[in-house]
């Protein structure tokens, strides 16, 4: 009897941010990974989508961080203009660590039309980053984004317990990595709230290092044992499991033809 390995999955990865983009394309789609490729401004888009149109297992995501909102909130136009041409949104959200609170209020503005935006379109799967801000997060996207219209990720989720419940209530989808893993309380929050159908993996390349090189997204397995050892599940099952949820988001959700 042959069993076939399920595939492994880094929902979110900025793979234009590696020294060697085009090189890391084919090294995920060599290994069949099925990789988010994240954008920080849609100007970043088009040159994301030309590498991954021909590729089977990377998708390109259309974004606009919130980091860099003080500076590129122009470019939401361009992002209006683009979203047609993928159903992968990402990365958008709101920071609200020092660095970036100045401009808080226009990247509140700037994630509401992002979400309205994907609302009107429908379809759309997004990635979604939330530094100190996961309840300003959740009451824009309760407000603005119902399931039925698109599928919110949490990335890198930080939050709350209470407010990781509340995000599985609105129907959140959650990609873990392995530095959220190392923290105790993200960590409970994954034993404890997270409902197992609801986590995916990621990477977070190339922020993310491991022995003082940048994670890749061939490194994701180590994610998914991780994961599998805080569940205290079998590894091959853990990683059916994360493969599964990536089916259930992605076949349970086709896009408006
Ligand atoms: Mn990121």
């Amino acid at each position: 009897m042959t069993s076939v390995t399920p595939f492994l999955v880094d929902l979110h990865c900025h793979l234009d941010l590696y020294p060697d983009f085009e090189g890391i394309v084919r090294e995920s789609e060599a290994a069949g990974i099925k990789t988010l490729a994240v954008t920080t401004t849609p100007r970043a888009f088009p040159r994301n989508l030309e590498l991954t149109r021909n590729t089977r297992h990377i998708r390109a995501a259309l974004g606009l961080h919130p980091q860099l909102v003080a500076d590129s909130a122009n470019e939401i136009d361009r992002f209006a203009e683009f979203l047609p041409q993928t159903r992968y949104v990402g990365e958008v959200g709101l920071d609200a660590s020092p660095p970036h609170r100045a401009s808080f209020a226009l990247q509140e503005r700037v994630f509401t039309r992002v979400l309205d935006l994907c609302a009107e379109a429908g379809g759309k799967i997004l990635s979604v980053h939330a530094v100190r801000a996961s309840t300003p997060v959740l009451d824009l996207i309760e407000a603005k984004l119902s399931p039925g219209r698109g599928r919110v990720v949490l990335h890198w989720f930080t939050g709350s317990a209470e407010e990781a419940r509340r995000a599985v209530e609105l129907g959140c989808y959650f990609s873990v990595n392995g530095e959220m893993l190392r923290h105790p309380r993200h960590r409970s929050t994954v034993t404890t709230v997270i409902p197992v159908t609801r986590l995916l993996t990621e990477t977070d390349g190339p922020f993310v290092r491991k022995e003082g090189q940048s994670i890749r997204p061939v490194d994701v397995s180590a994610t998914v044992d991780d994961l599998a050892a805080t569940l205290r599940a079998a590894p091959e099952k853990m990683r059916e499991q994360i493969a599964q949820n990536l089916r259930t988001l992605l076949i349970g959700f086709e896009p408006p033809t």
